[in-house]
């Protein structure tokens, strides 16, 4: 389906949980958040119901998401339900990959054909300082689990801080020369409640090729990062600017909420529910959504943040 502005909208994120192991400090707030009722999330069954309605109304792409969605006590089987809805073709996860040394091979079975895997730093105690409680070792082994997997494509998602992990850009990199992965660096986003990063944490994609003058522009693939190539490496770079040049004309995706909001646009306020409602209503509802989808997010910086009203986890990225 189209939305007004001409774009196909094919994507699809839902997230499956708000709750995550970690606590990552421009995701989540120390904390954790404030644990809703059950019955005001979406079941297991409503999930899987607004997937076939988005499926119906032209969406091929799913990516679950979340809080962490490996939390959640029965997403194998949810994954084995969502990769059977008629017109899904691809199923997507990010993960912070901690908890797939038990998980890689029965997701794979359930149908998951893709891996974000979250990893911001090489660095032991950095990593624990940005996940405010993880241990490294546990992302690696994760990251080693799934390579033994047959997954059609794993990425690693890093989010270029400023000050943090600028300094280990040609590391992360180099990733992609060790192991058949893609690495991408996302540009930190200034989301209204996202830690206590200054200005200078919010640092372009362009300081990716100046720190890698070796990169070799590759193709692109339709998505959203503007890829790249290290001369004899196994996987590509890509780099996602949605603060210093954003990608809104080729956005195709919408999202839903663990609690059953879709959002239209993932800087916007704008939320439509979905709880409680017949495989109809889901798909004229997410119409509505699609059609009331915005041109673009808006200025986006450290001084114009975000209109989200919601901290990442309880949007999915
Ligand atoms: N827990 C999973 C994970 O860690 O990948 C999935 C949920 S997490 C919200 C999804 C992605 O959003 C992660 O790659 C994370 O790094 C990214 N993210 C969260 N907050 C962000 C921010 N303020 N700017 C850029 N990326 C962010």
């Amino acid at each position: 389906m189209k939305d007004t502005y001409g774009r196909e909208i094919s994507y699809l994120r839902l997230s499956v949980t708000e709750l995550c192991n970690l606590r990552c400090r421009y995701c989540m707030p120390e904390d954790g958040v404030l644990k809703k009722r059950h019955e005001d999330m979406l079941s297991h069954e409503e999930m899987v119901l607004a997937v076939r309605a988005a499926a119906s109304l032209g969406v091929t792409k799913l990516r679950i998401t979340g809080g962490e969605p490996l939390v959640k006590p029965d997403i194998v089987s949810l994954c084995g339900e969502l990769s059977g809805i008629e017109g899904i073709r691809e199923l997507c996860m990010t993960t912070n990959g901690t908890l797939l040394p038990k998980l890689a091979a029965p997701l794979r079975e359930a149908g998951v054909d893709r891996l974000n895997i979250s990893l911001d730093t090489l660095d032991e105690s950095k990593y624990h300082r940005i996940t405010r409680r993880g241990e490294l070792s546990q992302a690696l082994e994760g990251i080693e689990s799934a390579l033994r997997e047959d997954f059609a494509k794993i990425k690693i998602n890093a989010v270029l801080i400023g000050g943090f992990n600028d300094d280990e850009i040609p590391a992360l990199a180099a990733l992609t020369r060790h192991y058949p992965v893609d690495v991408r660096f996302i540009e930190l986003m200034p989301m209204y409640d996202s830690g206590d990063f200054g200005p200078e944490a919010f640092i372009p994609y362009t300081v990716v090729k100046e720190k890698l003058p070796e990169l070799e522009p590759v193709k692109a693939d339709g998505g959203v990062a503007k890829l790249y190539r290290l001369p004899g490496a196994q996987g590509n770079i890509g780099l996602i600017s949605p603060v210093s040049a954003h990608f809104c004309a080729q956005c195709n995706r919408i999202r839903i909420t663990a609690d059953g909001k879709i959002k239209p646009c993932l800087h916007s306020s704008e939320e439509i529910s979905l709880k409680g409602m017949s495989l109809e209503e889901m798909k004229q509802t997410l119409c509505r959504a699609i059609l009331e989808k915005p041109q673009w997010h808006g200025e986006l910086s450290y001084s114009e943040r975000s209109h989200a009203d919601r901290t990442m986890n309880q949007i999915g990225g």
